[in-house]
């Protein structure tokens, strides 16, 4: 018999939030140990609910779900997230621009194969969420890296992104608020990358499935209010801010000069009817979410679960020498920076492994999420307080065996 091997568009694709360190975490479980993980943003493990609303919508609709949908979605979900839009400014998406998708994830794969001829390139932030990366490459596209820039609360480095555009450019990719950094960023900067994305004819794709968790009084801007003469691929969905992750429930808005886009909509369209529809029970938990009761609001504000569980997280790692930790506006994560004068890291993933096996606590490496350097690393901020303290402790114990 011939051997099989996986294809070589695989060679590049990366997606270390679930790559070998994990690997490893479930081994250590199936042999009996308690493993904390704080390496993948999923809240329902961690306690948090979704909004009961949501719940009792979904089951009193299962009969009516039993059957295809069409493809782009339901109508009165695809209707809310065009409403929605409307009170968030941007006047321009309407039912027929939006898509509901299995999460954003199948959103990100889509839109990119409707795109990409081999070769051509997107501009990606570093560090970036790995799937943008991961999906360019498959769609046979090259993702090349602009820079946020840690001294800068990792802001996106407008100059880097400039020099970064060729010819082959198609688009960029805007992580906002951010993950793995929580960075949150600012009009002035989503301004500065419009403008690129203006005057070099590029598409924007706007990643804001953490728009609603943001904290300190910041809040999360809409690339698409800012512009409607840059086409802009908008992302969201219920995963994270109503915590129904495993629902598989996203959508993509197109706004912008829609009229330059006919044929790359045609391809979008193809690939949607391709795969017939979205988990159609989720689809119908979309109106609800959006019009019902915002209790992430709850977790966010003063006294928020979410909140408390960011300051401390914050606060501790920055206790330990030779760590350093930028505030998180937004999301779930903190990446903090380990100074490699003080670690002198050179493989990360070795550093994750190591860190699971002496102290049974798992984060992801920095350079999973394609980040330059073997000196960061993700952890999330779901943990109650008390896992929290017990982990980063743990972190610590570790981080000063490192120094001895
Ligand atoms: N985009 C970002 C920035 C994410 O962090 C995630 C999940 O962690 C996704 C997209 C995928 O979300 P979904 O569950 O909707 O597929």
């Amino acid at each position: 018999m011939p051997e099989f091997k996986q294809s070589s568009k695989l060679h590049n694709v990366l997606y270390d939030i679930r790559g070998p360190v994990l690997e490893e975490a479930t081994r250590m479980e199936a042999a009996g140990h308690r493993i904390l993980k704080l390496n993948i943003g999923n809240p329902a493990p961690f306690g948090f609910e979704a909004p009961d609303a949501i719940l009792v919508d979904m089951i009193r609709h299962l009969p009516h779900a039993q059957g295809y949908s069409d493809s782009r979605g339901i109508m009165s979900a695809r209707t809310a997230v065009s409403q929605y839009y409307q009170t968030r400014g941007i006047q321009t998406i309407g039912v027929d621009d939006i898509y509901l998708g299995n999460g954003v994830s199948e959103l990100i794969s889509l839109s990119l194969n409707a795109l990409l001829d081999d070769g051509d390139e997107v501009l990606v932030p570093t560090p970036d969420y790995p799937l943008w990366t991961a999906s360019t490459s498959l769609a046979g596209g090259r993702a090349v890296h602009y820079l946020c820039d840690e001294s800068e609360g990792w802001m996106p480095d407008l100059e880097d992104m400039a020099a970064k555009i060729t010819p082959r450019t198609k688009g960029i990719v805007v992580i906002n608020p951010n993950n793995p950094t929580g960075a949150v960023y600012p009009k002035h900067v989503l301004e500065g990358i419009l403008e690129l994305a203006r005057r070099h004819g590029l598409i924007v794709f706007a990643d804001e499935i953490y728009e609603k968790i943001t904290y300190d009084g910041v809040e999360a801007i809409n690339m698409a209010s800012l512009s409607d003469d840059v086409l802009t691929l908008t992302f969201s969905g219920l995963s994270k801010a109503y915590r129904v992750c495993g629902f598989r429930a996203g959508w993509m808005a197109i706004s912008g000069p829609k009229h330059l886009a006919t044929d790359y909509i045609e391809g979008l369209n193809l690939l949607t009817n391709m795969r017939l529809c979205a988990n159609v029970p989720a689809q119908h938990a979309i109106q609800t979410a959006l019009g019902g009761y915002q209790s992430i609001n709850d977790l966010i504000l003063p006294g928020g679960r979410l909140l408390e569980q960011r300051n401390l997280a914050h606060k501790m790692l920055n206790e330990i020498p030779g760590v350093s930790c930028e505030q998180g506006y937004g999301a779930l994560y903190l990446f903090p920076r380990l100074d490699p004068e003080v670690y002198p890291i050179q493989d990360d993933e070795r550093f994750a492994l190591d860190l699971l096996k002496q102290q049974k606590i798992l984060v992801t490496q920095g350079t999973g999420f394609n980040w330059i350097a073997p000196d960061h690393f993700r952890l999330v901020t779901l943990p109650d307080v008390k896992m929290l303290e017990d982990a980063i402790g743990r972190i610590a114990e570790y981080l000063e065996g490192l120094r001895e």
